[in-house]
């Protein structure tokens, strides 16, 4: 297969949250004749009400409402299809094993089975969206991407394993994409033993790349409710304004700091195989989107802003630290193990600050009590929590004249906890209250954007 023909299209939960939604999605496939697979996420809500039913300790009428809530999504998407028998049946085996699942007395303490139970929201949303486009006349396969998307063991977080996916890739996809569209599932992938793994929330964006790359695609499609990236998130302020092309590593950099609209590893596939990465909304095609491309034809010194939320600043103190030599490998090392990553560091003689990401809805492992007591072992350590990170993404950003002052004059008015800059060329990160950063968000975009 000539690999000049392939584009990989994915479709957001909210641009399949119901069947009407995911009629505009056919319009779109329909609309790219090269469209050969397409990855959907679980319907909006879905994965919400999987984590809570995977990470939390409910009693069996609470585990029947939030089953009741998810099969009211998919069954009313069913409905509208005229309910076909075959497709009915699938999907009670898929809400039966969810509740088997949900009520297994293990569920809390295997990642497995969490993660198991997490995948049956893309599963669902693609068996439901390959009848749809069926039924509109595009003949179409619900594709187990597990038989090709495989992982390391890290469930919640699982590292795709490059070479496998290309090979199982090419031996089980591109022979029936020649046939029929094959509708996929992202977020989802499986281990060597054939345990389902998933790779982290707003994974599916990172499974289309992966599966581009694979297939030697040409471009990758991102469908969601957004013409576009914007300057900033638009829910932040309407002076956002869609942006036309990004460069990889800017929109690699909006990715890692907050712009929820790209998981944070969808740029790596891209940048490896040069696939041009294209953002824009299901619901209004017609209105264009963002093409992020390895060279744009502006590199402006400011492209965008950028907010993440839930940020807690550790603060780890020893007298001890003073002359002492590995103190911080120590600090690190403890972060490490507990799969944590750090974002930005201050030093002094005796104190090392840091922050952490810390989101409510991970399925990753938050900040808990055994990292703290662990670090407690060998220093002081400080929590502070409601920060916001906000980053501003540019371009050449260490070496161009008066782009620190431009930026610190914009927010005068804010204290600003710890600062990053000079440690990449792309980006300026601080460290803000949570009840600031929405207003340092608007200061920055009003006097880098709207002046
Ligand atoms: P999907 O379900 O399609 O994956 P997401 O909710 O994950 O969609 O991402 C889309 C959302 O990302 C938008 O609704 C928007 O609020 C948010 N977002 C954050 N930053 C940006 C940005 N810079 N540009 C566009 N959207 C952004
Ligand atoms: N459904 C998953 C989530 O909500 C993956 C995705 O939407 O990309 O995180
Ligand atoms: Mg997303």
């Amino acid at each position: 297969m000539s690999d000049s023909s392939i584009n990989v299209a994915k479709f957001g939960g909210t641009s399949v949250a119901n069947y009407a939604s995911m009629l505009n999605c056919v319009k779109v496939v329909k609309g790219n004749p090269d469209t050969k697979v397409v990855v959907v996420s679980a319907s909006a809500g879905v994965t919400n009400i999987l984590v809570e039913l995977a990470h939390k300790a409910l009693t069996k009428d609470e585990i029947s409402t939030y089953i009741e809530q998810i099969r009211a999504i998919e069954f009313a998407i069913l409905h509208d299809l005229g309910a076909p028998t075959l497709v009915a049946d699938k999907l009670m085996e898929l809400l039966e094993s969810l509740k088997q699942l949900a009520l297994h007395e293990e569920i809390l303490h295997r990642p497995d089975l969490k993660d198991s139970l997490l995948s049956h929201g893309e599963r669902m949303a693609s068996l439901l969206f390959s009848e749809v486009l069926t039924q509109q006349g595009l003949p179409a396969d619900n594709f187990d991407v597990r038989k090709v998307l495989l992982t390391d063991s890290e469930f919640g977080q699982a590292a795709p394993q490059l070479e496998g996916i290309k090979q199982r890739a090419l031996q089980l996809m591109a022979p029936e994409m020649t046939k029929t569209v094959l509708v996929t599932q992202g977020f989802i992938g499986s281990d060597e033993a054939g345990n389902t793994t998933t790779l982290g929330r707003g994974g599916s964006d990172f499974t289309a790349a992966l599966l581009a790359e694979a297939l030697g695609a040409q471009s990758c499609e991102i469908w969601t409710d957004v013409i576009g990236v914007y300057t900033t998130d638009p829910r932040i302020t309407d002076a956002a304004r869609p942006l036309p092309e990004l460069s990889f590593e800017e929109a690699a950099e909006m990715a890692t700091f907050g712009a929820k609209v790209l998981h944070p590893a969808t740029m790596e596939p891209a940048l490896r195989q040069n696939i041009k990465v294209f953002v824009g909304s299901s619901k209004e095609p017609e209105k264009g989107g963002t093409w992020i491309v390895r060279d744009c034809v502006h590199e402006p010194s400011y492209r965008a802003i950028t907010r993440r939320k839930d940020q807690v600043m550790v603060t780890v103190k020893t007298p001890k630290m003073m002359y002492a030599q590995g103190f911080l490998q120590n600090v690190f090392t403890i972060i490490a193990k507990h799969n944590l990553s750090v974002d930005l560091v201050t030093t002094s003689e005796i104190c090392v600050s840091f922050t952490l990401d810390n989101p409510a809805n991970s399925v990753l492992q938050r900040l808990n009590r055994e990292t703290i007591e662990e670090l407690s072992q060998i220093c002081e350590v400080e929590l502070e929590e409601h920060f916001d990170l906000v980053t501003v993404v540019g371009n050449n950003m260490h070496s161009a004249a008066g782009v620190s002052s431009r930026i610190f004059a914009a927010v005068s008015d804010f204290n600003l906890r710890m600062i990053c800059f000079g440690a990449n060329v792309h980006n300026m990160s601080m460290l803000v209250s949570e009840k600031d950063s929405t207003d340092v968000v608007k200061a920055l975009h009003r006097s880098l954007f709207e002046a």
